[in-house]
């Protein structure tokens, strides 16, 4: 696959032509007035990275953030976009320098870190959700 930057609207894949994955690009990398949606037309997945930020506009798309887009037991929620949602685009939105890459490569790390944790973090983090 070849990453292309869009920098204006004729560089956007004439497949996309219509679609509300031309209209992502126009928002993200186009700075297209931004309208209120009335329904979604679009599944946006994308990493949970706090770095990558989206500038869609309010009720333009579901959003699934997990760790590296993946979106593997994600099912139910994609399915529910599409049937309940009833949208008919998908875009799955990657990014470079993606800290869930490689994930064995850092298991010790992420138990080293889980130790470290004081008594009781566990309760704050209920306390959140
Ligand atoms: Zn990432």
């Amino acid at each position: 696959m070849k990453i292309v930057k869009i920098t204006d609207a004729s560089q956007i894949p004439s497949e996309y032509t219509d679609t509300p994955i031309a209209e992502l690009i126009e928002y993200q990398n186009l700075g297209k007035e931004l309208h209120t949606c009335h329904s979604a037309r679009l599944l946006i997945g994308m990493c949970m990275d706090n770095r990558k930020q989206l500038r869609i506009p309010e009720n333009f798309a579901y959003i699934l953030r997990t760790g590296g887009a993946n979106l593997r037991n994600s099912e139910f929620k994609v399915s529910y976009a599409i049937v309940i949602g009833e949208v008919k685009h998908i875009a799955l939105i990657a990014h470079n320098n993606c800290g869930m890459i490689n994930l064995a490569s850092k298991k010790a790390q992420f138990i080293q870190g889980l130790c470290k944790m004081p008594a009781g973090a566990g309760k704050e983090l209920k306390s959140i959700s």
